[in-house]
């Protein structure tokens, strides 16, 4: 990468930064500059960096971003270009959380993103994969259900056997029923590559549940790369209806479900002010909740 020098990297290397103008998910060629002054969400680092979009199926990504193995390794040392204030204020003095002990946070039951998997409880006979554990709220209620349950978290904040670093050391022999990647594929280099290998590791029948920003949105549109949801090297994609169905159907899920959120029920909210009800209003459906079944 060019005139790095200029920059404060806050001990970033940018030897592992790599450039990408062709879009990642439907491998277009034509791409163009939505903003060429994004800063990352290191407020220490002035580095700043492309927003693009794909004029073929409109997801958007950044330019440049850091190679998957550096991700990972960012992840790990708690960067923080990939994780905010927001998630790194309450783990300052934590080494590792003790999923079986009650400090564990709790799952939140009206979270939409729970609501599909929770549907599966009732039958036991199934092979679990969560890909992004975070603080291990789901994984934590799967593992007395599932047949057999792996978590995958490159952070080292879950220190348990079946919670793996990276995707690659999960036992060879074993096909999974049910993924779950919640707010995991905006966090990629290459999303497309990780939902060919999740299919890979699925048995026929299975089914992905996945959430993920939506640049369709209104407020996306409106604030293009002023949304809240743009935060390199945290999120590094957007995806469109397009992109996601594009990226379903390469990686050989079938989409069942796509559906937007949150959609907030503002009738019931009567004590709201001008300002909170405009920003619910805005904010409503910036999120996206697909389901795919492995074919
Ligand atoms: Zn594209």
């Amino acid at each position: 990468m060019k005139n790095t020098q200029y920059f404060n990297l806050d001990g970033l290397n940018p030897d592992y930064l790599k450039l990408h103008t062709q879009c990642p998910i439907c491998l277009a060629q034509h791409s163009r500059i939505v903003s060429d002054n994004v800063k990352t969400i290191n407020e220490k680092s002035d580095l700043t960096i492309e927003l693009r979009v794909c004029d073929a199926c409109g997801h958007w990504w950044h330019n440049p971003m850091p190679e998957q193995q550096y991700l990972s390794a960012l992840y790990n040392e708690r960067s923080g270009f990939v994780l905010g204030t927001d998630f790194l204020d309450p783990m300052k003095d934590v080494r590792t959380i003790n999923l079986n002990g009650s400090e564990a946070c709790a799952v939140n039951y009206s979270d939409i993103k729970f609501k599909p998997c929770f549907e599966l409880m009732t039958n036991k006979e199934f092979n679990y994969l969560e890909v992004g554990c975070g603080k291990g709220e789901l994984f934590r209620r799967f593992r007395g259900n599932a047949k057999v349950c792996y978590g995958i978290e490159p952070g080292d904040w879950l220190d348990t056997p079946d919670i793996l670093r990276d995707i690659s050391q999960l036992p060879k022999d074993i096909k999974f029923d049910v993924i779950v990647m919640h707010d995991i594929l905006e966090h990629l280099e290459d999303p497309l590559d990780m939902m060919v290998l999740c299919r890979s590791i699925s048995n026929n029948g299975a089914r992905i549940y996945c959430s993920f920003p939506n640049k369709d949105s209104l407020v996306a549109k409106m604030r293009k790369e002023k949304w809240d949801m743009v935060r390199p090297f945290s999120h590094l994609h957007y995806f469109s209806k397009k992109s996601t169905s594009i990226l379903f159907k390469a990686s050989k899920w079938k989409m069942i479900t796509c559906q937007t959120f949150p959609k907030s029920s503002l009738y019931l909210r009567s004590r709201m002010t001008m300002g909170i009800f405009l920003k619910t209003i805005m904010n409503q459906h910036h999120q996206r909740y697909a389901i795919g079944i492995a074919e």
